[in-house]
């Protein structure tokens, strides 16, 4: 039972914490370019230059998180059915 307790209390303080997070700081680094906007490519000496632009986040480096994204839908149905 207390294992159980133990179990919820944590999936509780992971969803705060995340929900804190989300509403925080609504965007989150583009996972292939790791925020840059664009591949590192290396030069023949070996010296990183800018490679292709980034067409998973188009430059920009950034990514909305999943949880900030479900809640704008959510915001955005709840309008449209109160309106
Ligand atoms: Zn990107």
């Amino acid at each position: 039972m207390t294992l159980f307790l133990l179990a919820s209390a944590f999936i509780l303080l992971f969803t705060l914490s995340y929900v804190c997070l989300c509403a925080a700081s609504p965007f989150g680094r583009c996972r292939k370019c790791n925020g840059l906007g664009f591949a590192l490519a290396h030069d023949r000496k070996g010296k990183p230059k800018r490679g292709k632009h980034c067409r998973r986040c188009d430059g920009h480096g950034i990514r909305i998180r999943v949880g900030r994204h479900l809640y704008n839908l959510w915001v955005r149905t709840y309008r449209h059915g109160t309106r």
